[in-house]
């Protein structure tokens, strides 16, 4: 197969250890299927690595090796195999964590998420479509789960020309699966869950957020319960708020499970309610608000901005002095520094001064690649208001 030839400014990418050439940086391709592995050329000539091809998106390569290594089922059991060696280390107080975080792990566009026994593929290229059938034998070989649920719902599929499916790909799958996060239990639905099941690249700020906490907390958009019972814990009471009833039926079913009897529920919608519990004056010690993407593209991203600034300036409002604020956003588009911005002005409009005790991330077994800012997408602030 005749190599893949890019330009002089996608070789300048792929030498600082980026794993995407964009199609505008492709300069030659000739008979390849869709998610090839390709040989990869720059236009003088020198060998670059192997990449996925993809024929559909606007990321043409995904690089899989900067040198000669083979890519067949022996290097990605390597890979497959080295990865859990990482989680391993990382993830000793769950059994729930991802195994696989795409490019960080070296295997662009596949998430594997561990849940107990079980696991959820997501093959969100064509290149990882295409080694679906073998990364199931080796997934099967490495850890023999009880089965195995490929979660393909993304819409990120669609710019791969992939069609969105979900479905068991091996052994059985149950209605809801248990499994054990930092000391507690929690049961999910890997089929309908929101992402793979559950937020696994929050567990650690949940332990963040919930240090020496007491008193009165909020969790907005609290989902099934992660920051809610972490908070409950220490906290005198918890309230917790989110706009799917679905979310707050298995939140509730998890207290029960732990025996946490200090949560309150409501069904609302988190800028409707932010904003009755401040004309009300409550207070409140801990807030979380832990929204989903409201950046979903670049396009979006001023709209984006004024939301996170309202829900936190009304966070802000609601906490008393000494109080924390946990806030994240998952968002990709909005970087750290503009996050800050944002929440210096939500405090400058509450009139709230406030310290930052801490800057996070998403959580270790969703890892960062330093040479791809795109693998870095949460970012989680420990505010106080002094
Ligand atoms: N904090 C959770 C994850 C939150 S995901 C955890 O730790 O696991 C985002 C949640 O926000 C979802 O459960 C979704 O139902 C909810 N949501 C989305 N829009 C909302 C809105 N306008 N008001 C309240 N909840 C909302």
């Amino acid at each position: 197969m005749r190599p893949v030839v890019i330009s002089q400014k996608g070789r300048s990418r792929v030498r600082s250890g980026h794993l995407w050439v964009y199609r505008s940086d492709v300069k030659k391709v000739r008979q390849t299927r869709s998610g090839d592995v390709v040989e990869v050329q720059c236009s003088k000539g020198s060998f670059l690595g192997r990449a996925f091809y993809s024929r559909e998106s606007q990321i043409a390569l995904r690089m899989i090796t900067t040198g000669d290594e083979v890519v067949d089922e022996a290097f990605w059991r390597n890979k497959l195999e080295s990865a859990l060696t990482r989680r391993r280390a990382i993830a000793t107080t769950t059994n729930a964590y991802r195994w696989v975080h795409g490019e960080s792990d070296g295997i662009p566009s596949l998430v594997v998420d561990r849940y107990g026994e079980y696991l959820v593929l997501q093959t969100l290229s064509q290149g990882t479509e295409r080694l679906k059938e073998i990364l199931v034998r080796l997934l099967v070989e490495l850890v023999k789960p009880t089965g195995i649920l490929e979660r393909n719902d993304p819409k990120v599929r669609g710019l791969e020309g992939l069609a969105l499916v979900k479905g068991k790909l091996y052994g059985e799958i149950p209605p809801t699966v248990g499994v054990q996060i930092e000391g507690f239990q929690c049961q999910t639905d890997l089929w309908k869950g929101q992402k793979t099941g559950l937020f696994l690249d929050q567990r650690e700020n949940r332990l963040a957020a919930a240090r020496d906490a007491g008193g009165r907390a909020l969790d907005v958009f609290a989902y099934d319960g992660g920051f809610s019972m972490h908070l409950a814990r220490t906290c005198e009471k918890v309230l917790s708020v989110d706009i799917s009833a679905e979310a707050l039926t298995r939140l509730r079913a998890n207290a029960d499970l732990n025996g946490l009897t200090n949560i309150e529920t409501i069904e609302a919608n988190a800028f409707d309610l932010l904003r009755d519990l401040a004309e009300r004056g409550e207070r409140f010690d801990r807030v979380v608000l832990d929204p989903p993407a409201f950046a979903k593209n670049r396009a979006s991203v001023t709209q984006a901005e004024r939301g996170y600034k309202e829900i936190n300036l009304r966070a802000l409002k609601l906490l008393r002095p000494g109080g924390q604020l946990i806030t994240s956003t998952c968002s990709y588009h909005i970087k750290e520094d503009e996050f800050l911005n944002i929440l210096a002005s939500a405090a400058a409009d509450a009139g709230a001064r406030t310290i930052i005790l801490e800057k996070r991330s998403q959580s270790r077994d969703h890892p960062i690649l330093l040479a791809m800012p795109e693998t870095h997408y949460l970012k989680c602030l420990l505010l106080q208001k002094l």
